[in-house]
């Protein structure tokens, strides 16, 4: 077969690819590595970034490498590193080795990564339930925890013995999350999903590869599942029953889709705040300067947030090249009003005025999570 051209095709092949690859690279990341080099200043799409004296309000690092410890230092940053358990995945079946890898991470990173514990719901029904549990956050609370993580199997998998879902508003957990606004300490609730979940598959929607990769967690695949909105009411119910405890509602709260429902619990529940952890495309999907307003307007209850996670034997290069790209690229989006790509289609950063960057990016994660400085 004649191959017309070739001499032109293939230079126009690699013309196509890296065009691809630069289109691909402040999404995808591992193949930049700029401010991952040990020692150092931050790269300049992270200056601005590393002057607020970062905090990202939810991360899961579980590999122990001292490197994480340098890139956290270069970048004046400090992350809360979230534990979980799901019994669907293996790593997360129980506390441990969770709870072990991220106290060997707070020592690397010399206390820039702050620890967040769990519990397992799943024996709700088993005497003693409440009092063991409040006993393991104890210890934890006392090894250093700041924060505990409720998560969405409350609602979406986890069923009593007559056959009804458990809702994370079910009186069994009410003397936990008494214990926990006792303590002074902070829920993280990763309660429902976003509304893609329970859509049919749109390859458009920034889900979309999630589900795919992870269908037992896919609600459009059970019908038998209770609704969005009965999940939503069930967390909103136990923010409104305890209005000492201090809750965040991870995900933008699942309420990604419109900020209107996000500025309506925040009118309703003085308690409530929400981290932007793997939803910061959404804000880039809504009109722009309604987006801008909210922000503005609720400037004291968003805290950023990105949600990368590190496995124990995940690259380091890798995983260090994801931090970076995340930060220069959520930075850029938040405070310039650069053009920021996500799926094809080219959004307009926001340009939020330096105090409003300065809350979402550092003061209200300050505010809503103490201790995450450190000792005093
Ligand atoms: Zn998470």
């Amino acid at each position: 077969m004649k191959v017309p051209n070739s001499r032109l095709i293939l230079p126009a092949v690699a013309v196509g690819l890296f065009a691809f690859l630069i289109l691909l690279a402040p999404w995808r990341g591992p193949d930049r590595s700029y401010g991952a080099k040990p020692g150092g200043l931050p790269a300049a799409d992270l200056a601005g970034f590393s002057s607020v004296a970062p905090i990202d309000a939810h991360a899961h690092l579980y590999k122990d490498d001292p490197a994480f410890g340098d890139l956290f230092k270069r970048l004046n940053l400090r992350i809360l590193d979230i534990c979980v358990i799901d019994d669907r995945d293996p790593y997360a079946k129980g506390l441990e080795p969770q709870r072990g890898d991220v106290l060997k991470v707070r020592r690397v990173t010399d206390g820039r990564a702050a620890f967040c514990t769990t519990f397992s719901p799943y024996d709700f029904e088993s005497p003693g339930f409440a009092q063991r549990t409040i006993q393991q956050l104890d210890a934890d609370f006392a090894a250093g925890a700041i924060a505990v993580k409720i998560y969405k199997v409350m609602g979406m998998e986890m069923k009593s013995k007559a056959g009804k879902y458990v809702m994370p508003d079910d009186p069994a957990f009410e003397p936990i999350y008494k214990h926990i606004a006792a303590q002074h300490r902070t829920v993280v609730a990763h309660i429902a999903e976003p509304d893609s979940c329970w859509q049919a598959p749109n390859p458009a929607s920034p889900d979309y590869e999630y589900y795919k990769q992870n269908p037992q967690e896919y609600a459009y695949a059970h019908p038998e599942w209770p609704s969005k909105a009965a999940i939503l009411a069930a967390r909103d119910h136990l923010v409104a029953e305890n209005p000492t405890l201090r809750v965040i509602g991870a995900h933008l709260g699942s309420m990604e889709a419109d900020v209107n429902q996000m500025a309506q619990r925040f009118d309703r529940y003085p308690n409530f705040a929400v981290d932007t952890a793997a939803r910061v495309p959404y804000f880039m999907l809504q009109p722009r300067e309604k987006v801008r307003a909210f922000l503005i307007k609720y400037q004291d209850r968003i805290l950023y947030a990105t949600d990368i996670v590190v496995m124990p034997k995940d690259d380091t290069a890798k995983a260090l090249a994801e931090f970076n790209d995340t930060y220069a690229r959520d930075w850029k989006f938040f405070a310039s009003d650069q053009m920021v790509e996500f799926k094809g289609h080219n959004y307009q950063g926001l340009a939020l005025p330096a105090p409003v960057l300065r809350k979402i990016f550092h003061d209200n994660a300050v505010h809503w999570l103490p201790g995450i400085m450190g000792k005093p």
